[in-house]
């Protein structure tokens, strides 16, 4: 999702905020092109106005590392004339200083990687395509408004959310989300709110279909979360560049591009509710945490609650079973149990891409349900978890300016007495967390089979708890397509 900066460079990107700060307040510019040629990319750049003080590039991103170290070739800087006058291969802590630089030029290695993780969250080129990320592709250039000419072989095409100026030619404000999509055989289709980007053949949906999903959880999520601004999002579906099982996915939604790499289903409804599941947790990610003005690590937020706001529209829209979300929660419940608990929800946030993943998003996912719980219960019926998620998307969104992000969300919590308990216990504080409480209120128990325990239904709800129950969409069913 947002970027992750790893541990080591916590100081070293502070180091950059400060001679930022010095050029921030000045409109710079620069002309980069990029060739696109049998998975390698050789990329050359020219400042027109002033550079950035310092030149420096991302070795990490989530869990894949050696962005830098591994990819790049030793980057060449040119003076202000164009006259060659360094060549140097950077290690992940250099910050070149740019006092003379004019110019840069270096190649990089975009061999896909066999991880599935780096084929949504980072650069690669096949023979046929390619995902290119500025962020990892180019030097850091916060601030920096950059305009990009693609080279690539004959018959490719190239799509993007940035403007397109001239063919081929696009102007980024924001280099850090820029996302480009390059290949043989893109299909594209114009939809309300979502230009829908389709690589790879025999899908088991049609593109259509797929294009007229995404807008209309767009519409939803609009609804819920407010309309986006600007309003249109893309969304590329392709296939791994590395083949992966079937049944895998990745995705990354960065700025307004949604990127999402998968492996089909062996039959269409299975096709088709993987697309849904993806496309209902990525597009919640424009807003949360697209939308928000906010700082610092809070992956258990925006990750825990979007697996549960997902499993919500999944039930809302007859995509799943109620039952669908019970057992999925049951299944967080054990993975959660199955550790020792010695960190809190925060710290494990913290600690996310140094094994913490699958927790942060399990214990994330039941402090979304412990919200949704309270919340229903302290207000009959009348306001959920996402009232709460829609109120931090409009206190955060610009023009609100930039924030601690925890501070503000846990204020936000602890602003509704009937969440303190779980902010203490389930996000701050590491104790084990006592469902049945909550769950009784609304009509639920936990039943043991073995080791194994499951949430269900109580055998006969009072009138109270069939409200509750309800309005968690146990009388909604799938619609079996
Ligand atoms: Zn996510």
């Amino acid at each position: 999702m947002s970027k992750i900066l790893a541990p080591k460079f916590h100081v070293f990107a502070a180091l950059v905020l400060i001679l930022q700060f010095f050029t921030f307040a000045r409109a710079q510019d620069v002309e980069i092109t990029i060739k696109i040629e049998r998975g390698i990319a050789d990329i050359k750049g020219k400042f027109t106005g002033d550079p950035p003080a310092g030149i420096w590039f991302l070795d990490t991103y989530g869990e894949l590392s050696g962005l830098l170290s591994e990819r790049m070739s030793p980057i060449y800087f040119y003076d202000k004339q164009g006259f060659l006058f360094a060549r140097k291969r950077l290690t992940p802590t250099d910050i070149v200083k740019t006092t003379n630089v004019g110019g840069f030029a270096y190649t990089a290695d975009l061999k896909p990687r066999e991880s599935p993780f780096a084929a949504a969250h980072a650069s690669w080129a096949s023979e046929t395509e390619a995902l290119l990320m500025l962020d990892d592709l180019l030097p850091q250039l916060k601030g920096t408004k950059a305009k990009i000419t693609f080279e690539f072989p004959a018959g490719w095409t190239v799509a993007s959310v940035e403007n397109e100026v001239s063919p081929g030619v696009f102007v980024v404000e924001n280099t850090e989300e820029g996302v480009f999509y390059l290949g043989k055989h893109l299909r594209v289709v114009n939809s309300e709110r979502v230009k829908f980007i389709l690589i790879g053949d025999n899908w088991l949906f049609a593109d259509d279909e797929a294009a007229a999903m995404a807008s209309s959880l767009l519409n939803d999520y609009g609804k819920l979360f407010g309309t986006l601004k600007p309003a249109n999002a893309l969304v590329k579906i392709g296939r791994f560049p590395v083949p992966q099982p079937v049944g895998n996915w990745e995705a990354d939604t960065r700025g307004k591009s949604v990127t999402i790499v998968s492996s089909d289903m062996p039959f269409k409804n299975q096709s088709i509710q993987r697309l849904h599941e993806q496309l209902r947790h990525e597009l919640f990610h424009l807003w949360v945490p697209g939308r928000l003005n906010l700082s610092g690590r809070y992956d258990w937020f925006y990750e825990g609650f979007a697996l549960y706001q997902s499993l919500k529209t999944g039930i809302a829209g007859n995509q799943i079973r109620f039952e669908d979300l019970l057992n999925t929660l049951s299944g967080a419940r054990a993975i959660d149990s199955r550790n020792e608990r010695t960190m809190s929800l925060l710290d494990l946030s913290s600690e996310r891409w140094t094994g913490g993943n699958t927790r942060v998003y399990a214990r994330g996912m039941l402090a979304a349900f412990a919200t949704d719980l309270a919340m229903l219960r302290a207000s009959n019926g009348k306001r959920s978890v996402t009232d709460l998620i829609a109120a931090i998307v409009r206190k955060h969104s610009p023009p609100a300016a930039e924030t601690d992000a925890n501070t503000a969300i846990l204020a936000e919590f602890r602003s509704r007495p009937e969440l303190v308990a779980v902010v203490d216990k389930l996000i701050t504080g590491s104790e084990r967390f006592d469902f049945s409480d909550l769950l009784n209120a609304a009509g639920l128990e936990i039943t043991k089979a073995g080791t194994s325990e499951t949430i269900k239904p109580v055998a006969k709800p009072s009138g109270k708890q069939k409200d509750l129950l309800k309005k968690l969409g146990s009388e909604n069913w799938r619609n079996i397509r």
